[in-house]
């Protein structure tokens, strides 16, 4: 199994080994430069693979700031399989607390192109009407995104699925119908999985990440009427394309 969406520099070191023993593999996205930079320490001492970018639910990026993050993934590209996590401010503005949204869109599509420019795909935080806008930006400049932790209305779910992107799903699939409306409706060769860890998701282990990535497998056999077996394959497979990684040991 792979853990499509992980935060693994805001664990403990000793939580790492254990939690990456369990599982196949991670893309662990970063939320700034800093943590960019902190991932990049990490691969360098366990086998993961990483993004670099801004996660927009905090204070915008000053523009001199985004010129030093985006001139440190030029500079470290080739250690990277993503650009992310990036997006919109969708929990803060219903907070009210985003003055400049232009401000986040920028940031957005500095972060696109750079990613068409390098051939990455991008990890992206854009739920409900923002997909509409991250849509757009990838379609501009010809990139894949996946959308994780993916909520929308019915005919947005249609045109991220259409437009060939990937969508992934986190345990609150077992409980919240928004969710499950998304796997229902999305193709098992567009989902991964993902614990967005360490999010506290209501019943799990924030380092027991294999409990909550086999309990969502467990649903989406269940939604989908397939065997669990089926659905944990082609979300290895999923994974391994949508972000050009190796394979490894299956069995994990
Ligand atoms: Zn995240």
């Amino acid at each position: 199994m792979y853990d499509s969406h992980i935060h693994l520099d805001q664990y403990h070191e000793d939580e790492m080994n254990i939690m990456l023993s369990q599982i196949e593999g991670v893309i662990a996205v970063a939320t700034d430069l800093d943590s960019s930079k902190r991932l990049l320490d990490l691969k360098r001492q366990y086998d993961i693979n990483i993004a670099a970018g801004f996660h927009p639910e905090q204070a915008v990026l000053k523009e001199s700031e985004l010129i030093k993050l985006v001139d440190w993934i030029r500079q470290n590209q080739t250690e990277l399989c993503a650009i992310g996590e990036i997006g919109l401010p969708q929990y803060l503005r219903r907070e009210g607390k985003v003055e400049d949204e232009a401000a986040y869109i920028h940031i957005l599509e500095t972060l696109i192109h750079l990613a068409s420019e390098l051939k990455l795909p991008v990890v992206l935080h854009a739920v409900y009407a923002d997909a509409a806008i991250a849509l757009q930006l990838l379609s501009k400049y010809n990139v894949r995104g996946h959308f994780h932790w993916f909520k929308a209305k019915d005919e947005l779910i249609h045109e991220v699925i259409e437009a060939g992107h990937f969508i992934s799903v986190t345990p609150d699939v077992l409980w919240n119908a928004k969710t499950r409306r998304v796997v229902e409706l999305t193709p098992l060769n567009q989902l991964m999985i993902e614990t967005d860890g360490p999010w506290p998701h209501t019943g799990f282990d924030k380092c027991d990440i294999q409990n909550q990535l086999s309990a969502i497998i467990g649903e989406i056999a269940v939604i989908k009427q397939m065997t669990r077996n089926e659905v944990s394959i082609q979300m290895g497979h999923n994974t391994r394309s949508f972000y050009h990684l190796e394979a490894h040991d299956e069995s994990r």
